[in-house]
């Protein structure tokens, strides 16, 4: 292990605290997975890219993490107030369509866009249908301690019952008087006894077709009751780390304390950590209100909000360029820009695995380089300092390159090693394959010399040349089309 002095912003009591995991050496973490019911948007990615980094951090630093992260496919009802269907199930009901295959060609394209994004796997990614049983036995332990009731076949928690010897509210820095105040009154149409309870387990309409038995008839659990069940079956009653986006701190993380505590009788989670937003236009990327973009219309360039694709490895590094818990919004000069800073990073990186070696000491102090990053790191995950750091490194690679200055074999050694571990291990940014970016960018370039070429040779009447190059470049897929404009050309 590293011995570091890590510490991290805990929601909880909103100060950023020294980080000690409850088992040393092992650390358990649990973060709120996607509802499956649509393509993933860029904002969630952003969160599961966010607590990417933190895992592998705490990997890099030698704990053994159990990361779990759930999967919801059912119980997500469309609104908070447990009210709409259920989102699986409306879906499935507009695509005349099973839930499971929703839920699995959802899953799957949530896999496929994290592993692009270089996300590492959960150690354990459980589903809310394949914890039904664990749900119910906790819904009867809460109903014993008499912090939940039962009303026409669903079951309700009683946050004011609660609240008489916990504090509902702690997490989201909510007081319980305020949210009597600011809840709408019922309706008469609920079975709820006050506005502010939740919903454990909800009575399955004859229509509702994801239904499961229960001592309280035919139903299906709460949005908020598969996490505590999910998070404390694999990392026990206590657990270091539980994350998710800041949208997710009100109500179904505050519910989440408050399951547990009824039952446990002691706090959760040691540390609540909270992702912030991806914003479009300055407003939060949502599903529901269109504001959002999908990673693969970035990633092709199929989409009305920029005018060229950027690859998985160029947004992921644009992420990490602000600090997790700092809200991000995403822009065309925004991206432009981390395109470059990739491009600059990796060929540093290059540069430097081939430079030569000697005697030469440049100016460049590569211990306290190494501390620095070290300590960005330690600050709470800060990749964007790091990467600050990362840049005086290219500053200095680039410099004695140019000068052709051997590097002292230490500096070369240390930094050869720890770029690529601070790059690839720890941001988890990986190298664009052949299609990338940067390498279509030299192949226009390179395309755009041989136009050139042949202007030339066609102005000097030397139509040999002129036709080999165009000629050539056809038997590698690529034409050229003279216009009015000049020569443009397509591949193939
Ligand atoms: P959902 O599938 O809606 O439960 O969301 C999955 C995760 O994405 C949750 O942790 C949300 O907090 C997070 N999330 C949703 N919208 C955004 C956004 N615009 N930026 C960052 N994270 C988000
Ligand atoms: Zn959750």
């Amino acid at each position: 292990m590293i011995d570091h002095s890590l510490v991290v912003l805990n929601s909880l009591s909103g100060k950023k605290e020294p980080f000690r995991s409850i088992k040393p050496g092992y650390v358990g973490m649990y973060v709120c997975g996607p509802t499956v019911y649509s393509n993933v948007h860029l904002g969630n990615c952003r969160t599961f890219i966010s607590f990417d980094l933190i895992y592998r951090y705490l990997n890099h630093l030698g704990y053994k993490v159990r990361y779990v992260r759930n999967i919801t496919d059912a119980g997500h009802l469309e609104n908070d107030e447990d009210t709409g269907e259920d989102r699986i199930a409306k879906k499935a009901r507009i695509e005349k369509i099973e839930p499971m295959e929703v839920v699995q060609y959802f899953t799957v394209d949530f896999h496929q866009i994290l592993k692009k994004f270089n996300n590492l796997p959960p150690g354990i990614e459980p589903t809310a249908t394949g914890h039904i049983i664990e749900q119910i036995e906790l819904i009867k332990k809460i109903l014993k301690e008499g912090l939940a009731y039962q009303v026409n076949g669903s079951v309700y928690f009683d946050v004011l019952k609660f609240n008489e010897t916990y504090q509902y509210g702690k997490l989201s820095g909510r007081k319980i008087e305020e949210l009597i105040h600011n809840t709408r009154k019922l309706d008469g149409q609920s079975d709820k006894k006050n506005p502010q309870d939740f919903a454990l387990w909800k009575k399955a309409e004859p229509q509702h077709i994801m239904r499961w038995p229960s001592p309280w008839g035919d139903g299906f659990p709460g949005w908020h009751l598969e996490c505590t069940a999910m998070s404390t079956k694999y990392l026990g009653e206590s657990f270091d780390i539980h994350g998710g986006g800041m949208d997710l701190k009100f109500p179904h993380h505050e519910c989440e304390i408050a399951q547990a505590e009824a039952i446990n009788k002691k706090p959760p989670v040691k540390y609540w950590l909270h992702a912030n937003m991806l914003t479009l236009n300055g407003k939060k990327m949502a599903k529901s209100t269109g504001n959002n973009i999908l990673p693969m219309d970035i990633f092709t360039g199929k989409n009305d909000k920029f005018s060229k694709p950027y690859s998985p490895q160029v947004v992921r590094f644009f992420m990490l360029q602000a600090h997790y818990t700092s809200v991000l919004d995403i822009s065309q000069d925004a991206l432009d820009a981390s395109e470059k800073g990739y491009q600059r990073l990796m060929e540093a990186v290059n540069k430097l695995a081939k430079h030569q070696s000697g005697e030469l000491k440049g100016e460049f102090d590569t211990d306290k380089w190494l501390k620095n990053c070290y300590a960005a790191m330690d600050d709470d995950f800060n990749s964007p300092l790091l990467i600050a750091h990362l840049f005086e490194a290219v500053k200095f690679i680039n410099l004695i390159i140019h000068e052709d200055h051997p590097i002292n074999y230490n500096q070369w050694k240390i930094l050869n090693k720890m770029l690529p571990v601070f790059i690839h291990e720890v941001l988890g940014i990986g190298v664009e394959k052949e299609s990338s970016s940067l390498a279509k960018e030299k192949l226009k370039q390179t395309v755009g010399l041989l136009i050139d070429l042949r202007n030339k040779a066609r102005i000097n009447k030397d139509f040999e040349t002129s036709d080999q190059i165009r000629n050539q470049l056809k038997e590698y897929g690529i034409h050229l089309k003279d216009g009015k404009e000049g020569t443009n050309f397509t591949f193939d």
